[in-house]
């Protein structure tokens, strides 16, 4: 059948009123519906993906949807400038992004999965966070917004008029590494009242991405302690136990048999 009457996933007829251009091809709505279409740069994932990249995403939604179910935001801020809530789930060490009015559940990170984000002014980056390299400020290793290329890091002070203020908040996720949130679309003075309501409202997004980034942090290095257990109290004091009954056994108070068994017991064998 021609490419253009069916849907790469799932083979059902399409036509030029219900279909969605993909790389490859095209898909049906309900496919698309499946993939996130309706979501955060739902339309331009979906423009760039393969028919592969949509059948992982399907499946990987249906994953994501009982994540979402099971999601019981502890700390939550909504964005008037950007329409999104940002939640986050300590008990579950999980964050989700999402517009204000949600047709297709949000993908569920782990913090581990934020990498970090980048405040942009116009092609300027003002601010940085986290694991983001020059190479990434760069847009050459994310392959993101080619308007960033040779922006500079670090605070820096935009003047007169700006009328662009994004967030980028880059994701350990092949499928959607990043998320972009517009703060601003006018033009507006700089040091204005509208440019400082939208800086108010960016720095209540980075906070709790702040925090996320350093739980995540505090999580790993939990990992390193709990790898390191040899050196751990319980080890030591097995240790501790084993050469006390040594000298007990030594000295004839306990058969070296007890010993034995007393030091297996110990050595949990
Ligand atoms: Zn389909």
């Amino acid at each position: 059948m021609d490419d253009k009457k069916m849907c790469r996933v799932c083979g059902s007829p399409v036509n030029m009123l219900n279909r969605f251009k993909i790389a490859d091809g095209f898909v049906c709505k309900k496919c698309a519906d499946q993939f996130g279409v309706g979501s955060l740069d739902g339309i331009n994932a979906l423009g760039n993906s393969t028919t592969q990249d949509v059948i992982n995403r399907i499946n990987r939604s249906s994953k994501n949807a009982d994540l979402f179910e099971s999601f019981t935001p502890t700390k939550e801020t909504f964005s008037a400038h950007a329409g999104v809530i940002l939640a986050i789930d300590d008990e579950k060490k999980q964050w989700c992004i999402h517009p204000k009015k949600i047709k297709n559940p949000p993908v569920v990170y782990s913090y581990n999965d934020l990498i970090g984000y980048e405040v942009l002014e116009g092609n300027q980056t003002i601010q940085t966070k986290g694991g983001l390299g020059s190479a990434v400020a760069g847009g050459l290793l994310m392959g993101g917004i080619g308007a960033v290329a040779g922006a500079g890091i670090g605070k820096k002070k935009s003047k007169g008029k700006i009328k662009d203020v994004r967030l980028r908040i880059v994701i350990n996720d092949l499928s959607n590494n990043q998320v972009v949130l517009k703060f601003l679309n006018s033009e507006t003075k700089v040091g204005g009242f509208v440019h400082n309501s939208v800086m108010e409202s960016i720095r209540d997004v980075q906070s709790l991405l702040d925090y996320i980034i350093e739980n995540k942090i505090e999580e790993n290095q939990m990992d390193a302690i709990e790898s390191d257990n040899i050196d751990s109290p319980q080890y030591l004091s097995a240790a501790d136990e084993i050469l006390k009954f040594k000298q007990l056994a030594d000295q004839g108070i306990i058969t070296y048999e007890e010993f034995e068994a007393k030091k297996k017991q110990l050595l949990d064998l």
